[in-house]
């Protein structure tokens, strides 16, 4: 259970705060059950951190918290026609002439609008469902969400917002081009969207809307009757529902739209039934997490069969060997699917797939399709696939290691290694360079400009004018970038040197001991091994490295072209001056930027926050403070300027 616990809460993060999952939402949902039926068989060892009981994600940094006057809920959840009719039992056992609206499960972010005489004042983001974020600016942006209404109401909403698909591969291909990373699925786009501090950039995306709820207190009798109101209202309502009498009806829909569901111009996960009746379900009421009264059918992830015409192998950034599916393409969950990954040498042989084979392939999540196995009674050729042996890339002999799936390339000079070394060494979590995407590294590589992480930092801009489809302008906001890379703490460039073993996470604790990367070369295991959440692997993968002519040749190169490998972030000690404290800044300050003043409190050891409450330890407030200022004063907080933070 604990463990379950840990990793769903890993996911949730990844999911809800930084829009960034790294699992399928089914495989997300299969573990989430299997917790909940520990939780129905052992009630006395449910985890207080269980996800069970929470709803949804934290509040980021950035934004200004929300304390939603009426909490926003989850749903529960139903996977087949059999947990439908047991909630269907439950609530007919009291209430056997209730009748259901179906409406469609958008796949987006729940949204809160609230309306103070008609005018929009507050929109906000779920957030865990009592406390949100304040999005206002962001949604204001968002084309069908009125600013003002026909009538003079206060009214809160609730709705959700999404990114239609059509707006999504836009979005994708822009950021494909611009060496950005792509979103995952629409969902992740939307989520990320109304999370920018820019609002200029929410405007350019095209976000969309439904709403579906009116969640301060209402007149109207029924669930129907609230979503022709919010219609009426100037809100974009879905007409795609239905008020169903029985089950039957309810399931008739729900296939209906799991045909229908890949022409839907947004994306969806399921069909959500509520009990239509507004005092039936006030009668019902909820759980700590969801209503009584309604139920999530989700869909099973979709599920396609097509031809596996051809394997690629690539070789990625650690020397493993990856099979990608080449396939007759087939439509899956709105976009036109022809490559699947095949996992690794020992997925193709546990699942016996042979070339010509029909497979059935999936996009659990919209993330990466993969092949799920083979159809058998199907296959009319015996020819197995063939496995290489020898590297795509560079020819070397392949090796497969007993403890490992994959097959693996151990050639340090292989050049698709070095190439998505590269790659990796610019993306984001490591040296940032913006505009060194995939492409341009491709590029430099084939016309042999750049050959090792070094090489980047060698790169003219007369260099880069010779690439195809860079101008003046282009070649110098590149090289730019690239220049002051140099000047990052040293965390993201042991992280960009792509390290065995070595996060970005584990980067920074070493750092943060050892000061700067020649000085953790010279460290002894035991040393590395002892750290905290650090340990024998990392440590001899870090002595192994660094044994390395090459790699004592390369920072070498590095520290000549003036990389910095020292860390600059600095380490905050128990005794600092603010150690502990809760710090709230507001005004506008002479020297410093908002940035510059929350990385100095942070330094000084204070935790930053966005909003004054009873926590609240001490303000710094620069001119034209307003709101804040004024509630830290009501609460009696202490109140400072910004020279004395700088006296510190
Ligand atoms: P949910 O998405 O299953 O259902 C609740 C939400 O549905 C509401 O908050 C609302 O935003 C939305 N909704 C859409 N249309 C609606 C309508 N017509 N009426 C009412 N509500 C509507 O619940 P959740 O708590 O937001 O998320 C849980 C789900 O998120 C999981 O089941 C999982 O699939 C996914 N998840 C995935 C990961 C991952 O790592 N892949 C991690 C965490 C959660």
């Amino acid at each position: 259970m604990s463990q379950l616990v840990t990793l769903l809460n890993r996911y949730a993060h990844e999911y809800y705060t930084s829009d960034n999952p790294s699992v399928s939402d089914s495989e997300y949902d299969a573990l989430y059950r299997e917790l909940v039926e520990l939780e129905k068989d052992y009630p006395q060892e449910i985890l207080p951190d269980s996800p069970t009981h929470r709803v949804g994600g934290k509040v980021l940094e950035g934004f200004e918290k929300y304390q939603h006057q009426y909490p926003l809920y989850s749903l529960q959840d139903a996977f087949s026609r059999q947990e439908l009719d047991d909630f269907d039992n439950r609530v007919r056992k009291e209430f056997p002439k209730v009748s259901y609206l179906c409406e469609l499960k958008i796949d987006g972010l729940s949204i809160s609008l609230t309306y103070e005489n008609g005018v929009l004042v507050v929109g906000a983001t779920r957030g865990d469902g009592s406390v949100g974020e304040n999005i206002t600016e962001n949604l204001k942006r968002v084309k069908d969400i009125p600013l003002t209404l026909p009538e003079a109401l206060n009214i809160t909403v609730r709705g959700e917002c999404y990114m239609p698909r059509s707006s999504f591969d836009a979005v994708n291909q822009y950021r494909q081009e611009n060496g950005e990373p792509e979103f995952a699925n629409p969902r992740n786009a939307a989520a990320g969207t109304l999370r920018q501090l820019d609002t200029s950039v929410v405007a350019k995306r095209n976000l969309a809307t439904f709403l579906y709820q009116e969640a301060s207190p209402t007149n109207e009798p029924s669930q129907e009757a609230v979503l022709e109101k919010l219609g009426k209202l100037g809100f974009t309502v879905n007409a795609n529902r239905i008020l169903a009498q029985s089950m039957e009806q309810v399931w008739a829909f729900i296939e209906k739209i799991e045909q229908e569901r890949e022409h839907l111009p947004y994306d969806i996960d399921g069909v959500v039934i509520k009990v239509n009746d507004l005092e039936v379900q006030e009668e019902l009421g909820f759980t700590v997490k969801a209503p009584k009264w309604a139920i999530a059918y989700k869909f099973p992830a979709e599920e396609k069969e097509a031809q596996l015409l051809s394997v690629d192998w690539t070789v990625g950034r650690t020397g493993v060997v990856t099979p990608t599916a080449n396939l007759t393409p087939v439509q899956l969950a709105g976009t036109t699917v022809s490559r699947a990954t095949l996992h690794n040498v020992d997925y193709i042989a546990e699942k016996d797939i042979r070339l010509h084979d029909t497979v059935i392939v999936y996009k659990a999540g919209d993330i990466i399709p993969a092949v799920l196995c083979v159809v058998e009674n199907k296959r009319q050729n015996q020819e197995k696939l063939e496995i290489p042996s020898k590297c795509p890339s560079c020819g070397s002999e392949l090796i497969h290691f007993e403890d490992e799936v994959a097959l693996r390339c151990i050639n340090p000079l292989c050049p698709a290694q070095i190439k998505e070394g590269l790659i990796h060494f610019a993306s984001r979590d490591a040296m940032n360079i913006t505009g060194l995407g995939e492409k341009i590294v491709e590029k430099l590589f084939v016309e042999e400009l750049v050959k090792d992480v070094a090489g980047i930092y060698r790169l003219t801009v007369e260099d880069l004018l010779e690439l195809e489809g860079f101008k003046e302008k282009s070649a110098n906001k590149l090289y730019t970038a690239i220049q002051a890379s140099k000047s990052n703490s040293a965390e993201r460039l042991l992280f960009g040197l792509g390290i065995r073993h070595v996060g970005s996470k584990a980067s920074r604790i070493l750092l943060e001991k050892f000061h700067d990367i020649e000085n953790l070369a010279k460290a002894k295991q035991e040393e590395i091994a002892a750290l905290d959440s650090l340990g024998m692997v990392i440590a001899e993968s870090l002595e192994t490295y660094f044994a390395q002519e090459g790699s004592q040749i390369l920072l070498a190169e590095l520290r000549k072209a003036g990389v910095n490998l020292a860390y600059l972030g600095e380490k905050v000690a128990a005794d600092a001056a603010l150690s502990g404290m809760t710090v709230v800044l507001t005004g506008k300050l002479e020297k410093l930027t908002r940035t510059q003043a929350k990385e100095k409190l942070q330094s000084l050891g204070a935790n930053v926050a966005g909003s004054i409450s009873k926590k609240t330890d001490l303000v710094v407030a620069g001119s034209d403070a307003g709101s804040k200022l004024t509630k830290a004063q009501e609460l009696g907080i202490e109140i400072r300027d910004e020279a004395w933070l700088e006296s510190l």
